[in-house]
C-alpha cells in the first residue's frame, strides 16, 4: 500500500464539501473545480471505491439566482435561497459527473431521517441500492422545509450522521482549512498543525474555537463535533483543504491534512448501540 496515499485504507468514503469551494464569492458556481473534482471521484470509483458526497452551496448559489443581495439572509430567505439553488446545485453535479458517465441520486435529509428508526433504514437503503448501481448520491440538507429548531445548519455534522448510517470507513471534510491546528492560525503565528488526531480529548476540542469562512456555516468547531460523532461509530475522518484543483488527487498524493483516528472498530461501535 501507498504509505503516503491518504485515501488508500478507504473502500467507501463519504465527502463533504462545503460551500466555499463549490461557489465562488460572486455566487457563481466554480464549474472548472467541480470539473477536476468530478474526475478525481471517477478515479477512486474506478478503483473500486464507493463514494457518497454530502454538498453544500445551496443558500450560496440560490442567493445570487434570486438577488439576494443583503449580508445577513432571514431564515425566510435562505430557505427560498436554498429552494433555487438545490436545483442549481443537483444539476451541476450531474452534469460533472456525468461526463464521467457517472448517475447521481439527489437525496435531502432533515434531523428527523438520521435520528427517527424508519426513515434512518428508508434513507440508508436507498442510499445503499443507488451505491450498488454504481451512482453517487448526493445529499444536503433539506434547507426549505428544515425550521429553525430542526435542522443541523452545518454539513459537517449532517456529513458525519451520513456517513455513520452508510458505515463510511472514512469522512473527509473538504473546506479551506488544511486540518486542526494547536491554536487558530489566523490568530496565532506559534499555532502548529496536527497530522493526527488519535483520540477527540478536551484539550483537542478547545484548540478548535475560532471563525468560519466567509460563507460556510460551521468552522472548526462543527468539524470536531463530526470527528466525535464519525469517530465513536468506528469511522475515520480526515480535514483537508480543497480550494485548490484536484483536491482528492491531492490527498492521494500526499498533501497536508489532518487524520483522526476511530474510537472503536464498526463492530465494536455497533455492539455498543445495540447495547
Ligand atoms: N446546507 C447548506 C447549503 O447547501 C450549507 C450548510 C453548510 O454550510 O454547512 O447551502
Amino acid at each position: 500500500m501507498d504509505a503516503l496515499n491518504a485515501l488508500a485504507p478507504y473502500r467507501r468514503l463519504t465527502i463533504k464539501i462545503g460551500s466555499a469551494l463549490l461557489v465562488d464569492r460572486q455566487g457563481k458556481l466554480r464549474a472548472a473545480w467541480l470539473a477536476d473534482l468530478a474526475s478525481d471521484i471517477a478515479a477512486l470509483k474506478a478503483g473500486g471505491c464507493e463514494v457518497v458526497i454530502v454538498s453544500s452551496g445551496a443558500i450560496a448559489l440560490g442567493r445570487s439566482l434570486l438577488g439576494l443581495s443583503v449580508v445577513a439572509l432571514t431564515l425566510e430567505q435562505s430557505q427560498a435561497a436554498a429552494s433555487a439553488g438545490q436545483i442549481a446545485l443537483s444539476q451541476a453535479w450531474a452534469e460533472a459527473l456525468g461526463r464521467h458517465d457517472i448517475v447521481t441520486g439527489q437525496i435531502l435529509i432533515t434531523p428527523n431521517i438520521t435520528e427517527e428508526r424508519r426513515y434512518y433504514l428508508n434513507a440508508r437503503t436507498t442510499i445503499a441500492t443507488l451505491l450498488g448501481l454504481g451512482a453517487v448520491p448526493i445529499i444536503n440538507e433539506n434547507d426549505s422545509v428544515a425550521t429553525a429548531e430542526i435542522r443541523y445548519g452545518d454539513n459537517d455534522r449532517l456529513s458525519a450522521r451520513v456517513a455513520t448510517m452508510i458505515e463510511a470507513d472514512c469522512l473527509v471534510l473538504l473546506s479551506d482549512v488544511d486540518g486542526l491546528y494547536t491554536a487558530p492560525p489566523a490568530q496565532d503565528p506559534a499555532a502548529r498543525h496536527l497530522p493526527v488526531v488519535k483520540q477527540i480529548t478536551p484539550a483537542i476540542e478547545a484548540m478548535a474555537g475560532g471563525a468560519a469562512s466567509h460563507l460556510s456555516r460551521g468552522g472548526m468547531t462543527t468539524k470536531v463535533e463530526a470527528g466525535k460523532i464519525a469517530t465513536q461509530a468506528g469511522t475515520a475522518m480526515i480535514i483537508a483543504k480543497g480550494t485548490e484543483n484536484h483536491p482528492l488527487r491531492a490527498l492521494a498524493e500526499g498533501k497536508r491534512h489532518t487524520l483522526f483516528h476511530p474510537a472503536h472498530s464498526r463492530a465494536q461501535a455497533r455492539k455498543r448501540w445495540i447495547m
